[in-house]
This record gives C-alpha cells, sequence and structure tokens, in this order.
C-alpha cells in the first residue's frame, strides 16, 4: 500500500512478539508498514518462553531479597541465576544499574510504572488477537504461585502487598487448600497465591505467526534481511542499510530484541541493553493434567499446560549473546519441577534456549526519546516481552500518530539512562 500524504511508510526491525504486535497496530492506523526480520517470525525469545500473561508481575527482578539471594546462587549449579564468569567484565556495568534498581525507593517507583502498563496487556491484546484469529491461542486461568518452604512463603507478603498497592489481585491459599485448586501437587507445600487475573498463552510461538499472517493478510509488507545500520539524513534515518530492499521510509520502529542495542547505537541512542538467557524443556507427555500455570517461588521457572505438553521454562543466565548453550540448565528443570510434581514425566523432553532483551531496571523502553525525531525503540521487555508485546505495540503507533498514550511514556524514555 503506497503511503498518502497522512500515513507514513514505517520499518518495524524484528518480526517476534513485540515487532509483529508494532506492525499490526500501525497497519491499524492506514501506515504502509514494512517488518523486516533475518529469520521467519517468532523464532527469537518469542518461541520458546513459557507464555504468561504476567499481569501480576509488576515488581522488579532486582530487589533486596534477589541480591541477598545472589551470593548463595552463584554457589549453586541448579540455582535460577547463573554468570559464566568469562562473561562478566562486559556485564559490569550493567550489573552496576541492576543493583541500583533494587533500592527500595526505586522498587516502590518501578513496581508502579510497571503496573501501569501492565494493567493495559491484556486489552490490548484482545483488540489484535480476535482479529486476528487468534484468541483461542490463550486461556484466562490465572496463575498460581507456590512456595517449597514456610519462611518463604511468608516473606513474600512484602512484595505481595506492593503488588496490591499497584491494583494486583492476589488470594492467598493456604495448606492443604492448594491441592484442592492443584492436585497434581505434592503434599505439604505451605502455601501460594493465586493471581486471578493473569493468562496463558497456550503456543507463544504459534501466537507470533498467527499475528504475522494476520499482519500480511491486513496489507502489511513482511521482508526477509538482515538491518545492520542506517542511512541518515537531516530529519534523521533515510533508510535502512539492510541486505533486502526496503526502500525509502519516514519512521524506523527498532523491536529487535535482545540484538537491538547496536542499531539503537547507529540511531544515536545509548541503552543498557544485555541479555538474560533463559532455557525450556518442553514435556509432551508429562503424565499428568494441570490446572492452569504453576510457578514455584525460590525455582523461579514457570510450568505452563500448553497445546504439545507442559512447558517448564525461565531461570537466568548472564551470559551474553555468543555463549553455546548449557543443556544442564534445561535438563535440571526437570529434577526441579519433581520437587513439586512428584508425578511429572520427562518421556519425549526436548530442550531450547532464548535470549530475553533485559534492561537492568527491568522496565523496556518505548518511544522516541525527547529529541523528537523518527526513530522509535521498542525492546528490552526481559521477562515480560509475551506479556508487554500488545500493549508496546498500542503505544508506539499512538505516539506516532501523534495522539495522547493511555499512560505516561517517560518512566520508559530510551533516553532516561542520561545519555543519547
Ligand atoms: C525461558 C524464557 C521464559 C519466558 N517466559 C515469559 C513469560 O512467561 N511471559 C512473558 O511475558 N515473557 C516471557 N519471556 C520473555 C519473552 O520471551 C521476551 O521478552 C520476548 O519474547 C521478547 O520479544 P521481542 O519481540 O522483543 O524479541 P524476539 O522474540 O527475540 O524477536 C527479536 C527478533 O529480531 C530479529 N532480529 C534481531 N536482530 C536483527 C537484525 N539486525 N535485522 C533483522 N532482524 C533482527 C530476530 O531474528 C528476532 O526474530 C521468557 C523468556 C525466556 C527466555
Amino acid at each position: 500500500m503506497p503511503a498518502t500524504s497522512r500515513t507514513k511508510h514505517i520499518a518495524v526491525i524484528g518480526a517476534g512478539a513485540v515487532g509483529v504486535c508494532c506492525g499490526l497496530y500501525l497497519r491499524r492506523d492506514g501506515h504502509a508498514v514494512t517488518v523486516i526480520d533475518e529469520q521467519e517470525p517468532g523464532e527469537g525469545a518469542s518461541k520458546g518462553n513459557a507464555g504468561i500473561i504476567a499481569t501480576n508481575m509488576c515488581l522488579p527482578v532486582a530487589t533486596p531479597q534477589v541480591l541477598r539471594r545472589v551470593p548463595w546462587m552463584l554457589l549453586d549449579r541448579e540455582a535460577a541465576l547463573r554468570i559464566r564468569w568469562r562473561y562478566l567484565p562486559r556485564l559490569l556495568p550493567w550489573l552496576a544499574r541492576f543493583v541500583l534498581a533494587a533500592r527500595p525507593s526505586a522498587v516502590e517507583r518501578i513496581a508502579h510504572e510497571l503496573g501501569g502498563l501492565l494493567g493495559l496487556a491484556l486489552d490490548s491484546y484482545t483488540l489484535i488477537a480476535e482479529a486476528a484469529g487468534a484468541a483461542d491461542l490463550f486461556r484466562r486461568q490465572g496463575w498460581l504461585h507456590v512456595y517449597e518452604d514456610a519462611a518463604a512463603f511468608r516473606a513474600q507478603r512484602h512484595h505481595i502487598e506492593l503488588q496490591r498497592r499497584c491494583g494486583v489481585r492476589a488470594e492467598p491459599i493456604e495448606g492443604a487448600a492448594l491441592r484442592e485448586r492443584e492436585p497434581a501437587l505434592s503434599p505439604g507445600l505451605p502455601g501460594g497465591y493465586f493471581f486471578p487475573d493473569c493468562a496463558h498463552t497456550v503456543d507463544p510461538h504459534l501466537l507470533v505467526r498467527r499475528l504475522a499472517e494476520a499482519f500480511v493478510r491486513g496489507g502489511g509488507r513482511l521482508v526477509r534481511g538482515r538491518v545492520d545500520g542506517f542511512d541518515l539524513g537531516a530529519d534523521g534515518v533515510r533508510a535502512l542499510r539492510a541486505s533486502a530492499d526496503v526502500g525509502a521510509v519516514d519512521t524506523v520502529i527498532i523491536a529487535a530484541g535482545a540484538w537491538s542495542r547496536p542499531l539503537a547505537k547507529s540511531a544515536g541512542f545509548n541503552v543498557p541493553l544485555d541479555t538474560e538467557r533463559g532455557y525450556h524443556l518442553m514435556l509432551p507427555r508429562p503424565g499428568i493434567a494441570l490446572q492452569g500455570p504453576l510457578i514455584c517461588g525460590g525455582l523461579d521457572f514457570g510450568i505452563t499446560p500448553m497445546r504439545h505438553g507442559i512447558r517448564l521454562a525461565g531461570t537466568v543466565e548472564l551470559a551474553g549473546l555468543d555463549a553455546p548453550p548449557d543443556p544442564n540448565r534445561s535438563l535440571m528443570l526437570y529434577r526441579l519441577a519433581r520437587r513439586i510434581l512428584p508425578r511429572l514425566s520427562d518421556e519425549g523432553a526436548t530442550q531450547w534456549m532464548g535470549f530475553r532483551p533485559s534492561i537492568p531496571d527491568s522496565k523496556p523502553v518505548i518511544g522516541r526519546g525527547r529529541r523528537g525525531g523518527n526513530v522509535h525503540l521498542a525492546f528490552g521487555h526481559g521477562h515480560l516481552g509475551i506479556t508487554l508485546a500488545a500493549i508496546t505495540g498500542r503505544l508506539v503507533a499512538d505516539q506516532v500518530a501523534g495522539r495522547p498514550t493511555p499512560i505516561d511514556l517517560a518512566p520508559f524514555a530510551p533516553d532516561r539512562f542520561g545519555a543519547g
């Protein structure tokens, strides 16, 4: 579709959940939109994640409690966090900002800011998923958090109070009542919380592919190619330097997930993006059925009933984009999950590793910053990229159109790190 004087030619770099949702929302405004990716849609982090629309997860990853656990976690090979020591020198500036984000005042502020975004997450999906024929891939079954020991369960109360202040609904469940809700759980767990307003997708990869198909059906252009930088003019980016021809562009959206940093840099933004690598183990014949998704506090990975079995997905490995995957990280998920789901079977299990695009303050960068210009950033969603993809697309489209956004974008501005 040729751009009219009112509409623009917009290039979106990246066809993960975030890029495809940006494409769909921009097409709704009638723009001529090209989404370009070096792979097929949804082959990045959006492929193998836990699929939880985690509208309750407003706390940043860095909290005082997490920092206190870090030394112990680094000594335990099966802990939720692992750092590959060779990567540490490159990671230090990111880690320094991560520690700053864990100050109690910062945690409170970030939780309210993320809470505002999360509150719009599900409705933003409904708008595009129904039109895309993807509504059947969502389940609104809430999310159950369980604890293995009573002290961890009690300690969680503090976080729950903060989540409630941010508008999250949480129902405490004690002792035997846990197994009434989820009979597959082992007996004797002390308790947990049920978050009724969470949802999940039974196939995040298929979700992104369906959304991408709808984007193309609706007149969007999907191009296979790698973007290496930009041709800059007086008004900003004029064209992409890419392995495929995209033509002249009026506006560019950088949504290349964990690979976005060099692209943002060549457009003049210095964003502290790194990756928290995560793993999954897909259990096609799990031997049990779950009532809904679970997570176990302390183990820190999701257990999600999906279309093709149960997926164990999560943990954090700080090792950059180039180190090879460590298969033990996937395999340990099964050993750990059996502590709370004793009848779980790993017959036919398959493994995966993906790169979360992570900013140290756990907030994505959305928008174009104070200087204006024709480049908008939409990356850095960390643990929440599936949850926040649709609302990100909606906000980017609002900003491109010059409409007021439903929440203040300043806390998510690309230049909030003082660089640019
Ligand atoms: C184990 C695990 C579990 C998770 N569980 C959840 C969960 O339950 N809920 C949740 O909300 N989130 C979860 N996440 C996080 C979520 O998966 C990510 O935040 C999200 O997928 C990021 O989406 P994205 O579109 O930004 O990036 P990606 O899906 O990684 O897409 C980026 C795309 O950009 C392309 N690209 C990169 N560089 C270039 C270039 N130069 N030129 C062209 N194309 C390029 C890539 O090929 C890729 O397709 C999990 C992540 C992991 C690893």
